[in-house]
């Protein structure tokens, strides 16, 4: 359930009017629901709590929406901070996340990270790699400190979803095998410089079906008893993130409630454990929409319609990178019968196609559309792409809203360059 629905001909963000943000910050622009996430973050902790998981961290996985706000809005209910960069990191201290609330993962982690990580006392690095294992232990020894690591394993399971956002087979880059899992948990339990806390997975994202989860989860609750019997402290499992959200073209994907129960079947009678999960789709997907207005509306001879936005792929890349769906409606409410149109963005390649012959009533220009489920991996992904000014967003409470980043203007967006001095 999510906060945007019309009212009186008008979409509205909670009591916002969606019009009227457009019309006084301008668009393209990114808008969010303050009630729709903290509900989002509170069915899927009380879930969580209900299916027997004890008082699980759930570390709000920082890529899906990195705006502080949002973290803020999020960490003030507890919710913790899964990222994969320092500046994600510096992101969920700037939200006020403690950082026995942080998690680092991510495959490359630098040195230059890895200290800073250490250095702030984050909960766990997820470590990916025996690589990087090294260069963790050579960091924290140079630190003086004991790294609190947990073995990112990859359960070599296919979890459908988009090939670009699929992380669990062991084709794909993430993770050590549950092989090599258990020789270097052995060997970083006697390593000065590491502390193994227990072990992590994600597999995917945008997974629509319980039936890979539960197979991964199950591997993973087999190798925390094999390394307990082989006199190994594991206290920690991570299960990472990835619950899928309705797109609205699909049927509905299982929702948190069936998700949790399925956690807590699988994880039946295993003590002695504190869970972790980095959930960020399905807490962020749909708390937010991108407004975008209609420039021109181009019908050819032949009779194909484009409707060309100020919304383009480097404002929203989604549908240009994975062939995303995302529902767009008008910000007015008719009941105009429908045509088909194909939605556009104004860069110069065709992949700035939002969709294509989608049914969508006679817009004309000026008009405001709301691209909805787009509070995940868009303003995230957002670029200056063809030197267009980073997208804004607002957050909304109730009938006030706030902007929370800026359009820059063009002399900021100028200013970050440096001509070469011999130019
Ligand atoms: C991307 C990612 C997540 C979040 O995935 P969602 O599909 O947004 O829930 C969680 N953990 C890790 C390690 C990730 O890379």
């Amino acid at each position: 359930m999510n906060h945007f629905e019309v009212r009186g001909g008008e979409l509205h963000c909670e009591d916002t009017p969606l019009s009227r943000i457009a019309d006084a910050v301008g668009t393209p622009i990114y808008v969010y629901s303050r009630a729709t996430l903290e509900r989002h973050y509170l069915v899927f902790r009380d879930a969580l709590v209900e299916a027997g998981l004890g008082d699980p961290l759930i570390a709000y996985a920082v890529k899906a929406n990195s705006n502080v706000s949002v973290l803020r809005t999020l960490g003030n209910l507890g919710a913790g901070a899964d990222t994969v960069s320092e500046g994600e990191i510096r992101r969920a201290l700037a939200a006020s996340i403690p950082p026995d609330r942080i998690v680092f993962s991510g495959v490359g982690k630098t040195r230059g990270e890895i200290a800073f990580a250490l250095r702030t006392g984050v909960s766990e690095i997820n470590v990916e790699s025996e690589p990087e294992l090294k260069l963790v232990a050579q960091v924290a020894g140079e630190l003086g400190l004991r790294a609190p690591i947990v073995f990112r394993v990859n359960p070599d399971v296919a979890a459908g979803g988009h090939a670009k956002i699929a992380t669990g087979k062991a084709e794909n880059k993430f993770g050590v095998s549950f092989a090599e899992a258990a020789r270097l948990y052995a060997n970083a339990s006697n390593h000065p410089h590491l502390k193994p806390l227990g072990v992590a997975c994600h597999i995917g994202s945008q997974i629509t079906d319980l039936a890979p989860f539960e197979a991964a989860f199950t591997r993973m609750r087999g190798l925390v008893e094999a390394l307990r019997a082989e006199g190994l402290t594991v206290e920690r499992l991570d299960l990472g993130g990835g619950l899928g959200v309705p797109y609205f073209n699909r049927p509905d994907p299982p929702g948190p409630a069936e998700y949790a129960a399925m956690v807590g079947r699988v994880m039946a009678g295993l003590t002695d454990v504190r869970f972790a999960f980095e959930p960020g789709r399905v807490i962020a997907a749909n708390a937010g929409v991108l407004l975008a207005r209609v420039v021109h509306l181009h019908e050819r001879p032949e009779g194909r319609r484009f409707l060309v936005l100020d919304a383009a792929m480097n404002d929203l890349i989604r549908p240009a990178m994975y062939d995303a769906f995302h529902d767009i409606r008008p910000v007015r409410a008719t009941d105009a019968i429908p045509v088909l149109c194909d939605v556009v963005g104004p860069i110069c390649e065709t992949g700035d196609t939002f969709t294509r012959e989608r049914p969508l009533p006679p817009l004309n220009p000026g008009d405001v559309v709301a691209f909805m489920s787009a509070g995940a991996y868009g303003a995230a992904m957002a670029s200056e792409y063809n030197s267009r000014p980073l997208v804004p967003e607002v957050l909304v409470d109730g009938d006030r809203f706030a902007v929370i980043r800026k359009r820059p203007t063009y002399d900021e967006m100028l200013a970050a360059e440096t001509p070469a001095e011999w130019l």
